[in-house]
């Protein structure tokens, strides 16, 4: 299914690792993909880029790093554990479990300090550091599992913002035409500048993960260094505990819809798909509630990596959202956006063009360079569908993480159709591109809006016409 205005970001893992899985996701409204730095080495993201490009172009890929999060290693099955139990954890390979990113973290643990494992499935208490292992205390949960994350709230054990090994898979993901980084813990608008200068020229862009208070406070300085965020509930609820989560969610939702940057909700959305062919009540509920107040993106997690229905996964997300943004209505969203004043200006009068014409008008048609005028207009939930030509393969992919863009297309540039400053030279080739592509018919009524020329920099729109085809 397709055709729903919200975004749909999967990671994926063993359980996605299949030809005939990957086209069911991407058939199902799969947009995005999410390649897990903490396990995947740069011949894993070859696979995953193959098994995604085999199917579409349209499908962002997206290398997600880990920075300052911690992961055990993954010994060979789950350990049963019960309220009481002492767990050591160690500091190498000979230990049965170890921080494997971080071996030497008990340097920085002192006796008392919690130890939450996963996104809360067990909590330990350190009771004792001894020549670098740390002797800990179950005070609840029942398994601890391989490779599961780790956090260590209010221990300040590291600043890294990308491990060496974080260097190694996105050096090699832009090496490699990935299209968005989303970056673990942004805490600030250094941490989010740093992992800037590392994507340096390259297109990517980059995708905040805000996971602690930290990352909460300094929205505002983060949001003017960053393509979008990804609300972290799994880091969240260790970190801030799960009962601040809805209510940090809807403050993040509102502040991002503001912004007119795109948000991807994140974690546990289905959990229980995991396991099971339909989703619970609760994670239902969830789903539309996220939506409704603004995300642009949901996410699965372990559904669609390790679960065992990562296609239905997928078409459950797409029913829900279908049935949500049925009751969203169209409605300027005022505020000031992180864009060009004017760029802005001009979506919002396009989205108040569509909105007052109603089905007196077809769709919207934006040449947009890096798809951001695009990205402007349909953050007001227009109700006609929005189709645009970015100027890179990888800034229409760029898109993915943005609701309500119905199709985006790569259009190389006026200047090989000689008609780099002929402005009607310019509207009659993307509209012959667009009768081709069956996105619009002849009859129809459209709202035109771009630049010529569509590769000069700092250039508005400057085209803004209503057409009849
Ligand atoms: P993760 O991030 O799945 O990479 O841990 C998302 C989260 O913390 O919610
Ligand atoms: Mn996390």
């Amino acid at each position: 299914m397709s055709g729903i205005k919200t975004r749909i970001v999967c990671t994926i893992g063993p359980a996605s690792w299949d030809p005939q899985v990957v086209k069911g996701m991407i058939d199902e409204g799969m947009n995005v993909v999410r390649g897990n730095g903490a396990f995947a080495d740069t011949d894993e993201l070859d696979k995953v880029a193959k098994l995604v490009r085999d199917v579409s172009d349209d499908v962002a890929l997206m290398i997600d790093v880990k920075g300052p999060e911690i992961r055990l290693n993954k010994f060979p099955e789950p350990i049963a554990i019960k309220p009481g139990d002492e767990i050591i954890i160690g500091n190498s390979e000979n230990d049965d479990i170890y921080p494997a990113n971080y071996p030497n973290l008990s340097e920085y643990i002192e006796n008392g300090q919690r130890i939450i494992m996963g996104d809360g499935d067990a909590e330990l208490v350190v009771k004792n550091v001894k020549e670098g292992k740390m002797y800990c205390e179950v005070v609840c949960g029942e398994r601890i599992k391989p490779g599961q994350g780790v956090n260590v709230p209010g221990c300040n054990y590291s600043n890294e913002v990308l491990t060496e090994k974080d260097k190694e898979n996105l050096k090699h993901a832009i090496n490699t035409g990935w299209d968005l980084v989303s970056a673990s813990f942004i805490r600030n608008a250094e941490s989010a500048k740093y992992i800037n200068e590392f994507i340096g020229d390259s297109q990517m862009k980059l995708i905040a993960k805000i996971e602690d208070e930290e990352g909460i406070n300094n929205i505002d300085e983060i949001l003017p260094e960053v393509a979008g965020i990804m609300i972290a509930r799994g880091g969240l609820g260790v970190e801030l505990g799960l009962s601040k989560i809805p209510m940090v969610q809807q403050k993040l939702l509102k502040r991002m819809n503001i912004a007119g940057l795109p948000v991807i909700t994140a974690t546990q959305m289905l959990e229980s798909m995991t396991n099971n062919p339909r989703p619970t009540r609760a994670e239902a509920t969830d789903v539309a509630n996220a939506i409704v107040q603004g995300t642009d993106a949901v996410m699965l997690s372990g559904e669609s990596a390790m679960g065992k229905y990562p296609v239905e996964s997928v078409r459950v997300l797409a029913e829900i959202a279908k049935e949500a943004e049925e009751s969203i209505e169209p409605k300027l969203i005022h505020g000031k956006a992180e864009a060009p004043l004017t760029t802005d200006a001009i979506a919002k009068a396009a989205a108040e063009v569509c909105n007052s014409m109603k089905e007196d008008l077809d769709s919207v048609i934006v040449v947009s360079k890096t798809g951001t005028t695009s990205r402007l207009i349909a953050r007001h939930n227009i109700r006609q569908p929005i189709y645009v030509f970015t100027s890179s393969g990888t800034y229409k992919r760029g898109l993915m993480t943005s609701q309500g863009i119905t199709k985006a297309f790569v259009f190389e540039g006026m200047d090989q159709k000689d008609c780099r400053y002929d402005r009607d030279c310019g509207i009659r080739t993307i509209l012959e591109m667009a009768l081709k592509e069956g996105i619009v018919q002849k009859g129809q009524k459209i709202l035109f809006l771009g630049k010529t020329p569509i590769d000069k920099v700092e250039y508005f729109p400057n085209l803004f016409e209503i057409i009849r085809i």
